[in-house]
């Protein structure tokens, strides 16, 4: 379609050109034929003047001048008159001669023309100067006249004897063939002339469209805050690109919401702008700048021979943001924004996985600290030496394809040494029959719509292990979980429905994080839930978030005790004094604990001689795919 358009356009054009170059160079010939015209009839008159000249001075004695042998030959003159005026037909006007009077006046001595014919001896007004030059010089002379209508022409020629000038033959003729020409050719003009300017036209009301076409193009593809390419132009320059030429950053404000919240909305539109200008200035005509949404974009560098040099292009982008001084109602401040790089996008199975990838690695970068560069997971983690993780996009597969399962760790009651309840993990059945631990997955999907997919998934599963084995199992839930409106459905519609498996239910609280009026609907969905029978535990007591402010506000029923307290406490005595003070307090208020990281004999008998209800870690047993037994 893009290819015929080019040829009608083309061929269009060829047409205009041609039509043009007819029409200047009829223009051209018909000057040629007019000036060639104009010579013949010059060359004629020329002819015509010399003959006349030579009768003159046959007829008339050589040692008179001229003026004063017509004076008295009145027959003489006649006869010369008759001869001339034969001459003096149709183009030649006027033929006739005149002398130089001792005034330098010009004065008719004979005239062959037919019509408003000079007396003898009558003085005529001339250009004397020109008239002078032939008279002087003795050459002829043509010169023109250029009038309205008609072009006159002069030609003069000098009747000279012995060297000096004794009269000027002077014809006049006015040029009508060359009218004629310009006459004739005019209608063949006309048409062509039509033709141009209508195909000028046209022309012009095409170019017209196009623009507008191209303008309404470029808007539909553009973002108007930014001016950088939006989400439609990605998916045809996707669609029409080889993406093994490129290398794709994907790039995200760090913090941009407390920008927001703090400047105002309109100060983070001028930021976005911003950004999007140092972006553009820092890459090239051939890369590309996409807005992917919100404050985050994606560009699509071209890889030329220095590749070193687009390994850089990221950390310039970088250091540009950072640099920059942003200054907004009278306040400066800065920003920086993380970067993440698939290098070599060929790699990746589609193209959407590649910017997958990218997003990943940008999630890495906040991950360590925001305002970085991160190039691929592969080279990360050589650099850093950090913990593999999975792409995104590899989650949502498994979770579509069913490939999430739970193992289970059992946890035992101390003092009758006997499971009581399970904790679900969740774990990815890779393709291979391979398992990916949660720590490779779970911190690349924290903030992103999956995991509340992912949760939604693991929740599916451990009610069927709740169904299945009648037992009492343990998931783990974050703030996020709980405040959505879906999640929370989904959980009690099933416990309304399956109200004798309620109690089995046990949720433990992996972070709190008390925000604004969401803490409100927070504590109401716990109390909810609780209300139908579920139990409440507190995940990782004693470390980070899990405090003695929470027994205020939330509704708990099991305290367990974080790894960290534990693991030493049959050697630590800091240890048994926090876990004392955690008993006196659960002890007072009724609520159970549960001790993690129990890994040897010694730790559990520690325990044990300190009250505390539940174990669980790898000396009791490990997590496991299936609830085997339940004592
Ligand atoms: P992080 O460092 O993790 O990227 O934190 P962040 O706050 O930048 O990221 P988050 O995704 O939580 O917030 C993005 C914010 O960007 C939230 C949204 O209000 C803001 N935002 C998205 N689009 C626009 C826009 O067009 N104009 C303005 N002013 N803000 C926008
Ligand atoms: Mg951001
Ligand atoms: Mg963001």
């Amino acid at each position: 379609m893009k290819n015929l358009a080019k040829i009608y356009f083309f061929i269009f054009i060829l047409i205009a050109v041609g039509i043009g170059y007819l029409y200047f160079s009829l223009q051209h010939t018909t000057q040629k034929l007019s000036a060639n015209v104009n010579r013949l009839f010059i060359q004629q008159a020329d002819e015509f003047a010399k003959n006349i000249s030579r009768e003159i001075i046959q007829q008339l004695p050589q040692d008179e001048n001229f003026f004063d042998a017509l004076f008295e030959g009145e027959y003489l003159r006649e006869e010369l008159e008759r001869e001339i005026s034969l001459i003096a037909t149709g183009t030649y006007k006027y033929v006739f001669v005149l002398y130089r009077d001792e005034t330098g006046t010009y004065r008719y001595l004979l005239d062959g023309s037919k019509k408003e014919k000079g007396e003898f001896g009558e003085k005529l007004h001339v250009n004397k100067k020109i008239w002078d030059q032939v008279w002087k010089n003795a050459c002829s002379h043509v010169f023109y006249h250029k009038q309205l209508e008609t072009l006159w022409v002069t030609y003069l020629y000098p009747v000279v004897i012995h060297g000096k000038t004794q009269a000027i033959i002077a014809i006049d003729f006015s040029n009508n063939i060359e009218k004629q020409i310009h006459a004739a050719l005019l209608p063949l003009k006309t048409i062509l002339f039509s033709i141009f300017a209508a195909i000028f036209f046209m022309f012009i009301v095409i170019l017209l469209q196009l623009y507008f076409t191209y303008k309404t193009k470029r808007e539909n593809l553009t973002d108007p805050l930014t001016g950088a390419y939006n989400r439609n132009y990605l998916r045809e320059f996707l669609n029409n690109v080889q993406i093994e030429n490129y290398k794709i950053l994907m790039v995200d404000i760090d913090h941009f919401k407390q920008v927001n919240d703090t400047y105002g909305h309109q100060t983070g539109d001028k930021i976005l702008q911003e950004v999007a200008k140092i972006i553009k200035n820092t890459i090239r005509d051939e890369d590309r700048l996409i807005r992917f949404g919100g404050e985050e974009f994606i560009i699509f560098i071209k890889k030329s021979s220095g590749l070193a040099s687009e390994c850089k292009v990221a950390q310039r982008i970088r250091e540009n943001i950072a640099a920059t001084n942003f200054h907004y109602n009278n306040q400066d401040l800065r920003i920086t924004a993380s970067i993440g790089v698939t290098c070599r996008p060929q790699t990746f199975k589609t193209v959407s996985d590649a910017i997958k990838h990218a997003d990943e690695m940008l999630y890495v970068a906040k991950r360590d600290g925001r305002n970085q560069v991160v190039l691929d997971v592969t080279d990360t983690q050589k650099e850093t030496g950090k913990q593999k993780l999975i792409p995104v996009y590899e989650v949502q597969e498994a979770i579509e394809e069913g490939r999430v399962v739970c193992y289970y760790q059992p946890i035992f009651h101390i003092k009758s040494r006997k499971i009581h309840k399970y904790e679900a993990l969740v774990r990815i059945q890779n393709r291979d029959g391979s398992i990916t631990p949660p720590m490779e997955f779970l911190p690349v999907v924290m903030h992103t719509n999956i995991y509340n997919l992912l949760t939604k998934t693991i929740l599916g599963i451990v009610f069927e292990k709740i169904k299945e084995n009648r037992v009492s199992i343990s998931i783990n839930l974050n703030f996020s979980d709980i405040i959505d409106k879906n999640i929370f459905s989904l959980i009690l519609n099933e416990l309304e429905q399956n109200k004798e498996y309620a109690h089995w239910l046990i949720i433990e609280l992996l972070e709190y994080e008390p925000l604004d009026n969401s803490s409100e609907i927070f504590v109401k969905n716990l109390r909810m839930m609780k209300a139908c029978g579920v139990k409440i535990a507190i995940d990782d007591f004693g470390s980070g978030f899990a405090n003695y402010t929470l027994f205020q506000s939330l509704p708990i029923d099991i305290v367990k005790i974080d790894a960290s307290i534990i693991k030493n406490i049959d050697k630590s005595n800091i240890s048994k004094s926090i876990t004392k003070s955690i008993l006196t307090l659960t002890n007072a208020l009724s609520i159970e604990t549960v001790a993690e990281f129990v890994h040897s004999q010694s730790v559990l008998k520690t325990l044990e001689d300190m009250d505390v209800d539940y174990a669980q870690g790898y000396y009791l047993g490990k997590p496991e795919a299936t609830i085997s037994s339940f004592e």
